[in-house]
């Protein structure tokens, strides 16, 4: 079974009270993270990560303050979550070139991962046969990537002790709807010692 890792943006706009989208207490998930994205690295897991890469005036700040504008301080992953070997796979028509990294990150405008131009071949060439989620937020962005996922009809775990909603209630919906739809709930030690 060959599984790939998707961290949802674990930026540091949405991650810190500094930040300027801040997700309250979604600080506390960044050692998840980092340890989901360690064990992947050291079994030789490819780990997704999506970033939000905005435009100064981005369509998006029509809805949410402006965050993640692309080179921002704020713009950039959590140290912890990074990768020695990592690419950055921008919003525009490219051949994604992967060349052995261990952290593929994907740069997106809207919350749907799926709207990133280069995430389909990117899909293709990983030709993994199982998907495992987490990062914030439970109810937006992580359940875009959970639910366009569910749609390869691949498994898709998503990891509750590393991901962080906005609303509580909307991520209890948001879980049970993706559960409906087949994927699992996992913990991160259950992930970390389960054979991949
Ligand atoms: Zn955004």
């Amino acid at each position: 079974m060959k599984t790939a890792f998707f961290d949802i943006d674990s930026q540091l706009d949405f991650l810190y009270p500094a930040g300027a989208l801040y997700v309250p207490g979604a600080e506390r998930i960044v050692p998840a993270v980092a340890r989901l994205n360690r064990y992947a690295a050291e079994h030789g897991i490819p780990v997704i990560s999506t970033a939000d890469a905005h435009a100064e005036d981005d369509p998006e700040f029509r809805a949410w303050p402006p965050h993640c504008v692309a080179g921002a301080t704020g713009q950039h992953k959590a140290e912890a979550t990074l990768l020695e070997r990592r690419v950055i796979i921008p919003n525009r028509e490219c051949d994604p070139e992967l060349g052995g990294a261990q952290q593929i990150i994907v740069e997106k405008q809207t919350v749907d991962v799926f709207a990133a131009r280069n995430l389909g071949r990117l899909l293709e060439r990983l030709e993994a046969d199982r998907y495992v989620v987490y990062g914030v937020v439970t109810e937006i962005c992580v359940q875009f990537a959970a639910s366009g996922l569910l749609k390869t009809g691949k498994p898709v775990a998503v990891v509750t002790d590393a991901v962080k909603e906005l609303s509580p209630e909307d991520s209890r919906r948001t879980l049970a709807d993706l559960c409906a739809r087949g994927a699992a709930l996992a913990t991160v030690s259950e992930v970390c010692a389960a054979r991949q």
